[in-house]
């Protein structure tokens, strides 16, 4: 029995629908067969399926044969026709994928030993100290064992229990109630793997042929894994990570060790690792990691961004040295001037311990700043304002004195989710977003993601320099399908607060005019739909160099500026903010980029319009009072330094 029709699944059949459709499958006894042009595969293995890349408006052959083979096949092409299964789905959530373009931050670093001093990137303020939390996930070194043909049978049974075991860790993980949706999806989708019909079918035909279980599991993840790396799909080369990851956990279970994990990371850790991913930090318990120390990573890194955000100090770009800490026990840092020290001796420990006190006093003595509405010394509100990336860093930044936000990152609002996230539930984020902080603004950022983070639901080429290439409003402005759902959600989420909207790397002012076109469309669309909606403030982030060149021709376009200082230093100086070898030229208060601060300043100050900082240099107290001189009347900044800015600016109109 077969029939043939034209896949309706939403993206086509990967991840969550594939493993609906494989479920559905296995509730049939027949034998099935999904049929693409000349390649077939089991209905009933998820891995197989997604392997076939079947995409949307595919046609496809259902193949059955068995007892039930007619309800088969009549069940599975109603699936594929009317799946239900295509819209965003919490569960679905997926690790970030991995980057289609050239590594970034790849360098020797600029640490140099002395007296067991290491010297890294001060990439957040503060100092810790702390016994490590070692995350290096050590790669599994193997060497393939011949079995004896006695010993295969018991091999199997090994393979066999050390699957389950993993399949009841993976439970247990779904179990938990703590577990947050991001991860949740993670976990459902590893476990998919580890239950899937071919990597365990494949190990085990190794395993029959006479190899060791472990070599066995090593040998079949990674043919998979590349067979995914082979297609023509990000989304699906980075499940090759996926059943590599499973594979460790089996090979793990199979040696009697346990994995590193940051869930249990201990109170008071500091976090060593030569490279962290954004994602996997940003989902660690952050309260009980007092410190970072990073081989890899720059001050404006993700990971630095993270740990300003929560207060955490952290000393990035320590290069080759991190292994140098690997297998000590305790640590300082300072993340003021970038200094590690491994196993601190008394004196050290003691020292550090004063400057934690005097920190933890400053921190109570700043707490009087928080509602205070600081002003320039002629009266004009300096608006103190949040970065944060998602709506639960919203009471962290209230709490912190707020008054409003100056840049919220909707990057992470995409990454989370395994589709583009619909216009609905991006309109229900920005209202959330909008009625927490009103009657103060929120400036909301559009999508600025490009080859170095791409995101599911838009294909990436592989570029060279990804940070030169198709991100921010290049890659919205060639895909209206992405770009005018978000657009149009920020119209709609404008009636319930004070939105205003700031497009990134802007280059010229055919941008910002192609931009409002698509606005205006979207408010016509809108109004023929009778949906309610606002208008609101368009502004640009100031970020490249051709920006500040045309800033008053941009000024007269626009309601306000932010200056990008991370993206605008790394531009201006051609040095690579992720870089540890070119730290020190990425310099915010190098002469090239204040004058190019200046020139913004003045543009905009010019013509009259709101000008604002949103990179990481907004919260220096070293160069606040040069910003409000040059005009800048708001500055946004991860909410922990929020309230020294606030004493800061204070003081300066005391003084002036
Ligand atoms: C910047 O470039 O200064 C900025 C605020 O944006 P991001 O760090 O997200 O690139
Ligand atoms: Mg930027």
């Amino acid at each position: 029995m077969e029939r043939s029709t034209i896949v309706r699944v939403h993206d086509g059949l990967h991840a969550r629908p594939a493993t609906r459709f494989v479920k559905l499958a296995k509730s049939f006894e027949s034998d099935i067969e999904l049929v693409k042009r000349d390649k077939s595969a089991s209905a009933k293995s998820s891995v197989k399926l997604m392997l076939l890349g079947i995409k949307e408006n595919e046609e496809i052959t259902v193949r059955a044969t068995g007892a039930d083979a007619i309800e088969a096949v009549e069940a599975l092409i109603g699936y594929l026709e009317n799946p239900h299964a295509g819209t965003d789905e919490e569960d679905g959530a997926q690790p970030e994928k991995k980057s289609g373009g050239k590594a970034q931050g790849k360098g020797i670093g600029n640490s140099e030993p002395a007296e067991g001093k290491l010297l890294g990137v001060a990439a957040s303020e503060g100092v810790a100290i702390g016994p490590v939390y070692g995350f290096f996930p050590a790669e599994i070194k193997h060497e393939n064992r011949t079995l004896a043909v006695n010993d295969i049978a018991d091999e199997v049974l090994r393979l066999k229990q050390a699957i389950a075991t993993v399949q009841k860790r993976m439970d247990a993980s779904l179990a938990e109630t703590s577990l947050a949706d991001s991860d949740r999806g993670i976990v459902v989708a590893l476990k998919d793997i580890a239950n899937d019909d071919e990597l365990i079918d494949s190990a085990t035909v190794i395993v029959e042929g006479g190899i060791d279980a472990v070599s066995a599991v090593i040998g079949a993840a990674s043919r998979i894994a590349s067979d995914f790396a082979a297609m023509d799909d990000p989304y699906l080369n980075a499940r090759g990570d996926d059943v590599n990851a499973v594979g460790r956990q089996i090979c793990l279970a199979l040696l009697g060790q346990e994995d590193v994990n940051l869930d249990a990371v201990a109170e008071g850790s500091i976090l060593v690792a030569d490279d962290i991913g954004a994602w996997d930090l940003a989902r660690a318990p952050l309260k009980n990691i007092a410190g970072v120390i990073c081989g890899h990573g720059g001050a404006t890194s993700h990971v630095a961004i993270i740990a300003r955000a929560h207060g955490i100090p952290a000393v990035l770009g320590l290069g080759r040295s991190i292994m140098d800490l690997k297998d000590v026990k305790a640590v300082a840092l300072d993340g003021d001037n970038g200094e590690v020290f491994a196993n601190p001796d008394a004196l050290i420990s003691s020292h550090f311990e004063v400057k934690i006190s005097e920190a933890e006093a400053e921190k109570r003595a700043l707490k009087i700043y928080r509602d205070i509405i600081p002003k320039r010394a002629d009266g004009t509100v300096i608006e103190v304002a949040a970065n944060i990336g998602s709506l639960e860093e919203i009471d962290a930044a209230k709490e912190a004195g707020a008054m409003g936000v100056g840049l919220f990152r909707t990057e992470l609002l995409f990454m989370r989710h395994i589709h583009l996230p619909s216009e609905d539930l991006q309109t229900e984020t920005y209202a959330t977003l909008a009625k927490a902080f009103a009657p103060y603004p929120v400036i909301v950022r559009t999508l600025d993601i490009g080859g170095d983070k791409p995101i599911s639901g838009v294909e990436f080429p592989d570029e060279e320099n990804p940070f030169l290439g198709w991100r921010g409003i290049r890659m919205c402005l060639d895909r209206p399908d992405v770009f005018k759902p978000q657009l149009r959600a920020l119209l709609r989420a404008a009636v319930h607060g004070n939105i205003k909207v700031m497009l990134p790397m802007i280059s010229g002012i055919d941008e910002v005019q192609a931009t409002r076109a698509l606005i205006d469309a979207c408010a016509d669309e809108l109004t023929e739909e009778g949906k309610a909606f606002a208008h609101f403030d368009l502004g640009v982030m100031i970020e490249t160099p051709a920006a500040v060149l045309v800033a008053p021709a941009l000024a007269k376009e626009v309601a306000f500026f932010s200056i990008g200082t991370n993206d605008l230093t790394q531009y201006i100086m051609a040095a690579d903010r992720l870089n540890p070898t070119v730290a020190k030229l990425n310099d915010v208060t190098h002469p090239a980029v204040m004058a190019a601060i200046e020139l913004t300043a003045k543009a905009g100050v010019e013509a009259g319009i709101m000008v604002g900082m949103c990179g990481e240099a907004a919260g220096r107290p070293d160069l606040i009072p040069t910003f409000i001189r040059m005009g800048l009347t708001e500055l946004s900044m991860s909410p922990a330094s929020i309230q020294r800015a606030k004493k800061f600016i204070q003081e300066m109109a005391k003084t002036a």
